[in-house]
């Protein structure tokens, strides 16, 4: 059995933490490029969203290099999300390839749902395994998003622009190779340190975006267009709820005890969206309302076509909540040039609203 999935951001290094322990042969497709996606937009159906496109992409290119066992993302919500196995698998069965689909609905099926797949997986490996290969795979997550959140606040006040993102990159290959608890932990403290003590500008008050959207774009930079690298260089300081392993954390250990991260979000959004409409539309809407005292502005990642944030656009753009939100239509057809030219009229904008803000304040102290 030689196990494909697609990507989304460095979600491949828990996932490999994990099969390796269990001596699971995983073959991991070339990261999110080109090809990846003229794959995925030459074989779906016109008008599908992005990451249908990306991750058929990168279930075709596992395919290719021998995969015969895919796991792919599922669910019951109310958008297209639940389509996307059943549909790719179609396609890549009249594509030729010979192969078994394995949908992980991990919200529906929750922690035990997912130890029995893994399970099956590893050809019934002994339970403390599994338990032991799986917190393993989840202290792996844990440390690329704690690395990753020391990048976000240090890329806008260094002085040597890049050197928090070339870090970056060194860190996740020392957290991939990482092979003990041990070694693990040194490599975070260690990456820390160094993006501490990279040389700042410490006078500089970075212009504070967050970031919000459907999450598949705002955690896959290539579908972004490593929107928050750009944000970065621009001296913008970016805030993001979404990181897999806080969503982990929810979904898989404490929603099942009554715990929801998220009900403060929906109470925030109520006076202007009062339910669920799939994906994450209504989390799009209680974030501007939550952080519209806290930020400069918003930027909306979301993928074109995609319904639930489509709605999400539209009622943002009414609340009395007055911040600026920029939305960002995630598709093949999006280039960089075009997309930096919107951030920095959006960055300027936000630089003079800010300007005017402190002189009022200023007016008012005199
Ligand atoms: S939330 Fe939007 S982009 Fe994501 S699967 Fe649903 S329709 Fe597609």
């Amino acid at each position: 059995m030689r196990i494909g999935m697609p990507h989304m951001g460095n979600l491949y290094i828990p996932f490999k933490a994990l099969f390796q322990r269990l001596d699971i042969d995983y073959v991991i497709p070339p990261v999110n490029n080109r090809r990846t996606l003229s794959l995925g937009v030459r074989y779906s159906p016109e008008g599908l969203c992005i990451p249908f496109k990306l991750t058929l992409g990168n279930l075709i290119e596992a395919a290719e290099l021998g995969a015969d066992t895919l796991l792919m993302a599922g669910g019951s919500g109310i958008c297209r999300l639940g389509y996307y196995a059943k549909t790719q698998e179609q396609i890549l069965r009249d594509l030729g390839y010979d192969f078994e689909m394995i949908q992980l609905g991990v919200s529906e099926q929750k922690l035990f749902g997912l130890l029995k797949i893994i399970k099956r997986l590893s050809n019934y490996a002994p339970w403390f395994k599994i338990i032991s290969a799986f917190r393993f795979g989840l202290a792996k997550l844990n440390a690329l998003d704690k690395v990753e959140r020391v990048v976000q606040k240090v890329r806008p006040v260094e002085r040597i622009k890049g050197t928090a993102n070339r870090l970056f990159t060194k860190a996740i290959d020392a957290i991939d190779t990482a092979g003990d608890y041990d070694t693990l932990k040194k490599v975070q403290v260690d990456y820390v340190n160094q993006l501490n003590q990279i040389d700042k500008d410490t006078r500089y008050e970075p212009l504070i975006v967050g970031i919000t959207g459907e999450f598949y774009v705002v955690l896959e930079p290539f579908s972004n267009l490593d929107v928050e690298i750009e944000l970065g260089k621009l001296g913008v300081e970016v805030r993001r709820a979404t990181f897999v392993s806080e969503w982990t954390k929810f979904s898989l250990f404490l929603n099942p005890l009554g715990m929801n991260e998220k009900a403060r979000i929906h109470k925030a959004a109520h006076p202007y969206l009062k339910r669920d409409v799939g994906g994450d539309g209504w989390e799009s809407v209680g974030e501007k309302v939550l952080h519209a005292k806290e930020y400069d502005g918003i930027i909306h990642l979301a993928p074109f076509t995609c319904m639930p944030e489509i709605v999400a656009q539209n009622i943002m753009s009414t609340t009395k909540e007055n911040i600026p939100v920029l939305t960002i239509l995630c598709d093949e057809q999006m280039a960089k040039p075009g997309m930096l030219t919107r951030l920095e009229a959006f960055v300027d904008l936000l630089e003079r609203k800010r300007r005017v803000r402190n002189k009022a304040r200023q007016q008012v102290t005199v």
